[in-house]
């Protein structure tokens, strides 16, 4: 008869230092900015990329955000 008390390999988790973070988490930052800039105010005058393209390619998620647009 096989035994209830199996044992289970403890799981310990890594320690991951906050040095290794931080250029992760500036650059993640600095990714989300871009993005909540391309989705909420890339278009009229403060387009930085000409035509229409980015504007449409962003447009859903630019009124599922509420962010005005036309
Ligand atoms: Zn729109």
């Amino acid at each position: 008869m096989m035994s209830d008390t199996a044992t289970m390999p403890v799981v310990q988790p890594v320690p991951i230092p906050v040095d290794a973070l931080l250029l992760w988490a500036v650059f993640a930052g600095l990714m989300l900015i871009l993005a909540v800039y391309f989705v909420g105010a890339e278009q009229g005058a403060t387009s930085l990329i000409s035509g229409m393209y980015v504007h449409e390619f962003v447009h859903d998620g630019r009124h599922l955000l509420g962010f005005p647009c036309h």
